[in-house]
């Protein structure tokens, strides 16, 4: 815990903690009770200027620049295993930050360790092709960075979202400007002090804390960065891809989603369940990916309405200090947009079917809201239309395979979807028939799938990060052709 005092209120740049230019912060809050936590850098486009001019002289000039991809990869590998090392410091960080559940969030420690031991792995196992071309040509391909890469993340899982986007533009020898969220970024001001510790060299990543609309819109825009990665809502994605447009920089969207579980007859209901509603809940319902929409056929639907109302009705929520099973959500302003759902559910009298209890003691000051089980609800209503980012699930009754693929395919999204049968043949069919970036069948996120490709189609984004994928993202393919006689 030492560590959240010595980095607060500065920002990283070129291997250096520093304040921002005109030396403004932001409070941040303890979503968990209400208080000021502490005060981070409010960090504006001198600063992201500084920060990008940062990053070209490490690839240009700098050590980072001279490394070969096997070092490069030994580097990330080392972060890596020191941030395994401090897992339980930064889940407590993450737990007064983002209001996680120390597990959830020791979770995600774990899992930014393995993103750096996979990519650190893969840094020198990018390799191009030689092509087939008329006598007297040698044609051949390798891949280089972008060079400067952006990165904007969201508050609800910073050390994922940073091991599976910087981890990867790292390992391709880009060099990256991050810009975490003003909600929650203590967890990224860690891992760029573990970073650094370790021996990552000076410029190579580089972290400005501050408002999206001033440090992220500046960051978007910037004619010195080469490719931008952005992972949050959908109609910041599109600004960030309209201000990128201006300089036809490439843009990876990872965005919302309105993600389902279907689950039909003959499904293995004991092994369906634990996931039906962790997918729900997890991190207090706000993951892009959650299992926010729940189908059921028609024959199950009451027995599995009756088993996840058991489930909801035995949640433990409270202060994520207290690692129970829900902790609070981000803001006052996510806690209305979830009051908000409820009442729109209530006032078109749909059937509540579970709600969990808050922990007595937790405190009115805390964003909490009562994880809720919201059954037979229709397809087109707003509740199983629209992302909440709250821990609100729908139950969808449907009869048959058509049906379960019109309703779930029948939003703007296409994230992740899940799929409960023992049919072979259905699997595939409705593997194929899903429109969206992951299907999991009779399981829901393979346990991470840090080594899964991972985005969305329509509304969800485009572009994919995670897996060996990552890395075509992160870089550029060059051709070369050679006449020789
Ligand atoms: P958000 O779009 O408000 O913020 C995300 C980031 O963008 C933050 O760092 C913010 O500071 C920055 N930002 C805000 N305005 C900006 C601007 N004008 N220019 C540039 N940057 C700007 O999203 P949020 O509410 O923080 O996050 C929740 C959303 O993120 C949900 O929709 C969720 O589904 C999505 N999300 C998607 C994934 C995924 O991988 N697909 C993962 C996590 C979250």
């Amino acid at each position: 815990m030492t560590s959240t005092a010595t980095v607060t209120g500065q920002l990283f740049v070129a291997g250096e903690w520093r304040r921002a230019a005109d030396g403004a912060t932001l409070p941040l809050e303890n979503p968990s009770d209400g208080s000021t936590l502490a005060h981070i850098a409010r960090g504006r486009a001198a600063d992201i200027d500084a920060a990008v001019d940062a990053a070209r002289h490490a690839l240009d000039h700098g050590e980072w620049g001279r490394l070969s991809a096997a070092e490069r990869g030994r580097v990330l590998a080392a972060i890596g295993r020191e941030v395994l090392a401090q897992a339980d410091d930064l889940a407590r960080i993450e737990a007064l930050d983002v209001g996680k559940p120390l597990k959830q969030g020791r979770a995600d420690a774990v899992a930014l360790a393995r993103y750096l031991e996979f990519y650190g792995g893969a840094a020198d196992k990018v390799h191009g092709q030689t092509l087939p071309m008329p006598n007297g040509y040698t044609a051949l391909t390798w891949r280089e960075p972008h060079g400067v890469t952006g990165h904007i993340v969201p508050w609800n899982y910073p050390m994922q979202i940073v091991g599976r986007s910087v981890g990867a533009a790292l390992a391709m020898g880009n060099a990256c400007v991050l810009k975490p969220a003003e909600e929650a970024c203590l967890t990224v001001l860690a891992f760029a002090r573990i970073a650094a510790k370790v021996g990552l060299p000076a410029g190579a990543l580089n972290v400005v804390t501050g408002l999206g609309e001033e440090a992220g819109a500046a960051l978007s825009a910037h004619p010195g960065v080469a490719h931008l990665s952005f992972t949050g809502s959908v109609a910041t994605g599109a600004l960030v891809q309209a201000a990128a447009a201006r300089h036809t920089v490439p843009v990876t969207l990872e965005l919302g989603g309105k993600s389902p579980q279907i689950v039909f007859d003959d499904a293995d209901l004991d092994a369906a369940l634990p996931f039906l509603v962790n997918a729900g809940i997890q991190n207090a319902g706000q993951t892009c990916s959650a299992a926010s929409r729940i189908l059921v056929e028609r024959p199950v639907f009451a027995q599995v309405r009756e088993r996840m109302a058991e489930r909801y009705r035995a949640l433990r929520v409270g202060p994520a200090l207290d690692d129970l099973d829900v902790g609070p959500v981000i803001s006052q302003r996510q806690h209305d947009i979830v009051a908000h759902y409820l009442a729109l559910a209530r006032d078109a009298g749909l059937e509540i079917a579970a709600q969990a209890e808050l922990a007595p003691d937790a405190p009115a000051s805390g964003h909490y809201v009562r994880p809720t089980l919201v059954a037979d609800v229709p397809p087109e209503h707003a509740l199983a239309q629209e992302e909440i980012f709250g821990p609100v699930q729908v139950l969808i009754p449907f009869d048959g395979e058509a049906q379960a693929l019109a309703i779930a395919n029948g939003t703007p999204y296409g994230l992740v979807a899940g799929v409960w049968t023992r049919d072979g043949g259905r699997q595939l069919r409705m593997a194929r028939g899903l429109k969206c970036g992951q299907v999991f069948v009779n399981n829901y996120g393979a346990g991470g799938g840090i080594e899964l490709p991972f985005g969305g189609v329509k509304r969800s984004g485009h572009g994919r990060e995670k897996g060996f994928e990552a890395l075509y993202g992160f870089s550029t393919l060059k051709t070369v052709a050679i006449h020789h006689g």
